[in-house]
């Protein structure tokens, strides 16, 4: 008797943890039932995947999109349509909304609206502050938690914890893994005076210069060594900080952006002015280049979009007034295909970095590779398909991304989540089916 799937995926080439291989995928109950199928099974959905590669679901472990806050820049909604719209079936959001996710009532609003709202898996950062350092402990062990966000710079209110004090009293609240901003805040409290309103933006780059990144993240390892508590150091932006990190791989993860690895200055500050600024600042191409030797070399553990939207009439405002932050949920996926094929790095990687390394990172369960009896997350990739970005394509409600007018060969064609089907050549498909990512406690 042949067998009878949900879902099955039929001619394309899968990216397999041990490699790439043309092989037919079929689903059961939202999970990976069969790597190689016969081909008299059945399926009550059936996606033709000739000529297109079979990822696992790609996932973004680092968005903000600003739920609660201000909804005609970005909600859970808006910001999970762009992510499936843009390939990813995950994404991990951070805590710093209005108000931010601190404690545990405003953790259990946020996981029941994720489940009735979202349209990917989404995994929840819980915010550290200087005074839930008790509550952190039992926060981080919360459905759909990926861990604890610390901004040791570069915050405002009370999630700052920019002091060594707290920073060890938070190292020694609990055990997962935290998430941190590493900016040293004394550094660029010290160095405001040196700049002006109005200033060109390029001057963003030397305000938050490579030693404030530097700095920030030699005292989060002393502190990290000292207290054993295993970190992860956020958007690294340095040679000297890729270079140093190397030395703390046992008790270290890193993350680089998209940014980064794509934007270079004084380009970006030349053209996009306010629409190029961001923490920390894209740096020029030596930087570029050493965060390529870092993906190649296997120091980076995971890529992420940082995606950040603000409003348009506030990314005009004069520097520094204009908020930093840039869009790029919906684009982190073609804009890493693109750099598959221009050679920058192999597809494998490329999964490696946005599955298996956030998988690994975080401690996710279920999600990060194909295989038998993962969560059935794909995305269906067309390294053929040529696209330019353009702002009319973004869906945020701020509408526009620092990459409009970029050509890009290669490009997501299908989302799927759990089984479901939610986006398909360039459509949003279904009704918001996310759940919360389970991790590892
Ligand atoms: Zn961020």
């Amino acid at each position: 008797m042949s067998e009878h799937f949900d879902l099955l995926i039929r001619h394309g080439v899968c990216i397999l943890p041990w490699g790439a291989e043309a092989t037919d995928v079929g689903v059961r109950h939202g999970r990976i039932a069969a790597l190689g199928v016969a081909a008299d099974a059945t399926a009550a959905q059936v996606i033709d995947a000739t000529g297109l590669h079979v990822l696992p679901g790609l996932i973004d472990p680092h968005v903000h999109l600003r739920d609660p806050g201000d909804k005609a820049v970005e909600t859970i909604p808006t910001g999970t349509r762009a992510a499936v719209l843009g390939g990813l079936a995950a994404v991990f959001d951070m805590p710093n909304t209005a108000p931010s996710i601190t404690d545990e009532e405003k953790l259990a609003w946020k996981q029941d609206y994720v489940e009735r709202e979202a349209w990917c898996d989404m995994g929840l950062y819980v915010g550290g502050t200087k005074s839930n350092i008790p509550e952190l402990a039992k926060l981080e062990l919360g459905r759909g938690v990926c861990g604890i966000k610390i901004f040791a710079g570069s915050s405002t209110g009370d999630l700052l914890v920019e002091d060594d004090e707290h920073l060890e009293r938070v190292m020694r609240s609990g055990r997962r893994r935290i998430a941190y901003h590493s900016e040293d805040e004394y550094r660029l409290q010290d160095r405001r005076h040196m700049f002006h309103r109005g200033d060109p933006h390029r001057r963003h780059m030397e305000w938050r210069d490579v030693e404030c990144a530097f700095l920030g993240t030699r005292r989060l390892m002393a502190l990290a060594r000292a207290t054993g508590r295993p970190a992860h150091i956020l958007h690294v932006s340095t040679a000297e900080e890729l270079d140093y990190l190397k030395d703390f791989r046992d008790l270290a993860t890193c993350e680089v952006l998209v940014n980064h690895l794509t934007q270079v200055a004084p380009d970006c500050y030349d053209r996009l002015e306010g629409f190029g600024v961001m923490n920390p600042p894209i740096r020029g191409p030596e930087v570029q280049q050493a965060c390529w030797r870092a993906v190649n070399d296997g120091t980076v553990d995971t890529v992420g979009s940082d995606h950040a939207p603000h409003a348009r009439d506030k990314k005009l405002l004069p520097w520094p007034d204009c908020p930093a932050g840039l869009t790029g949920v919906q684009t982190i996926v073609p804009v890493m295909l693109n750099h598959v094929n221009a050679g920058r790095l192999p597809l494998t990687r490329m999964v490696d970095l946005m599955c298996a390394g956030p998988a690994r990172v975080y401690g996710v369960v279920g999600k990060g590779r194909l295989a038998a009896g993962y969560d059935a997350d794909f995305t269906l990739v067309d390294m053929k398909q040529q696209r330019r970005i353009e702002d009319s394509w973004i869906v945020s409600p701020c509408g526009w991304t620092p990459f409009a007018g970029m050509d890009i060969t290669g490009w997501p064609m299908a989302t799927i989540v759990r089984g479901n089907v939610v986006m398909r050549d360039d459509e949003v498909l279904g009704a918001p089916i996310g759940k919360l990512v389970r991790f590892v406690g």
